[in-house]
């Protein structure tokens, strides 16, 4: 149906945004921020098709980590050492970022530390590269042996040895959401919820975002944060939605363990929250169905999950699980993020894969480097 809007309407929302930005999640957000920081007073809108970022930003793990041992070294044989290294070293840095722009008490930043868990033949393979890792990341990140050998925490059972990596923490995503939204409303930006963007027409003048409600929404600039839902825009990217499932525990008493936990190349995760257990993961068990932008429940994987609670961390007997829920992450044909310019006035950053926590920072600094340099 068309819509016929009031001159009022027109007046007060029709207007010729600077830079509009599609995708609300953290990338969007830390993008707007980037922007305002280096540009302030520059008109800058969000959108978003959901009245809350429903992608990934609020339904991760809150791991603020930056790189297992054994995922690094599968990505140096798939991508090389350069290109690991800079994938290191942006999460690095977008995390140091990150920090410094959310209060770390309001958002339950903890740093416990991370362990990436072992059988005896997965040590084996990771046990030996173990300095030439840490040499590399002394030089990523300037921090000194990051990994280290330790014991398997008490209370979880099934593992036979652990590598500690102390600067890993954890925090509450949608603490962390609704600091970021305040901290960018306050320096001026907007938010338009509930605007599902169909299409982008470039014109001369600008670029008109095409939309369901046919509120015509014109800016200068745009930039495309919408991660794994980034084709339905651009299809020419190569990036796609693997859904992750997560299920939280009732509180647990007895809980001893507390910390961010990797296994099988990453899998696999888990945390404490206080003293209930988050776990998310097991998309290998089915992966040709987890490769999908819809959210919803795949009962193998859930399953999975649960064999992997009962088996490896509860304490005793069956516990309530309180919470199940899935999450899209955005992949592609390999890891590092798309950061560019498709046109002078369009601009994409996408495809994070699941350290977003870490990297949405620093993508928002350089996608608001490469709008700056137009303007030039
Ligand atoms: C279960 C799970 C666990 C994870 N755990 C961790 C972790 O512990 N640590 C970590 O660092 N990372 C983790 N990640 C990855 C991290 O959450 C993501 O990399 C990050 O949130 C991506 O943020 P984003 O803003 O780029 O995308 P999103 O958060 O997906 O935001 C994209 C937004 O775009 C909007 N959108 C899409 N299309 C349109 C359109 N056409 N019009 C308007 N709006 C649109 C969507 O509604 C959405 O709000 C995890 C992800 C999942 C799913």
């Amino acid at each position: 149906m068309q819509q016929d809007y009031s001159i009022w309407e027109y007046e007060a929302y029709s207007i010729d945004w600077d830079i509009c930005i599609i995708g609300s999640g953290i990338t969007g957000l830390s993008t707007g921020i980037s922007i305002l920081e280096r540009g302030p007073g520059t008109k800058v809108l969000v959108v978003d098709r959901w009245f809350i970022p429903l992608g990934a930003s609020t339904r991760n793990a809150g791991f603020s980590c930056f790189g297992s041992p054994s995922e690094i070294l599968a990505d140096i044989g798939k991508m090389g050492e350069d290109a690991s290294f800079t994938l290191v070293r942006k999460r690095w840095r977008g995390l140091q970022k990150l920090k410094t722009r959310i209060n770390q008490q309001h958002a339950c930043y903890e740093t416990n530390g991370g362990y990436e868990l072992f059988n005896k033949e997965g040590y084996e393979k990771v046990i030996d590269s173990l300095p030439y890792l840490n040499q590399l990341l002394s030089e990523a990140i300037s921090q000194e042996k990051v990994y280290h050998a330790s014991e398997v925490p008490s209370g979880i059972r099934g593992f036979s040895h652990a590598l500690f990596n102390p600067y890993e923490g954890q925090l509450h995503p949608g603490f962390m959401m609704e600091q970021l939204k305040e901290k960018y409303l306050k320096m001026g930006g907007k938010i338009w919820t509930g605007l599902d963007i169909e299409s982008i027409e470039e014109t001369d003048e600008g670029i008109l975002l095409c939309n369901k409600l046919s509120i015509p929404v014109k800016a200068k600039k745009v930039i495309v944060t919408t991660n794994a839902f980034a084709r339905q825009l651009l299809p020419q990217l190569n990036v796609h939605g693997a859904r992750n499932h997560v299920l939280v525990t009732e509180p647990i008493i007895g809980l001893q363990w507390k910390g961010c936990f990797h296994y099988d190349r990453g899998f696999y995760y888990f945390r404490n929250i206080g003293n209930r257990i988050l776990l998310g993961g097991a998309r290998n068990k089915d992966i040709e169905n987890e490769e999908t932008e819809q959210f919803g429940r795949n009962p193998l994987v859930l399953e999975a999950l649960e064999n992997f609670l009962y088996d490896h961390l509860t304490p005793t007997g069956r516990v309530k699980i309180e919470f199940q829920w899935s999450g899209i992450i955005g992949i592609g044909n390999q890891k590092l993020p798309i950061i560019k310019a498709i046109s002078p006035r369009l601009f994409v950053g996408v495809r994070l894969s699941g350290m977003g926590i870490a990297l949405a920072s620093i993508i928002g600094e350089e996608l608001t480097d490469l709008v700056l340099q137009q303007h030039e």
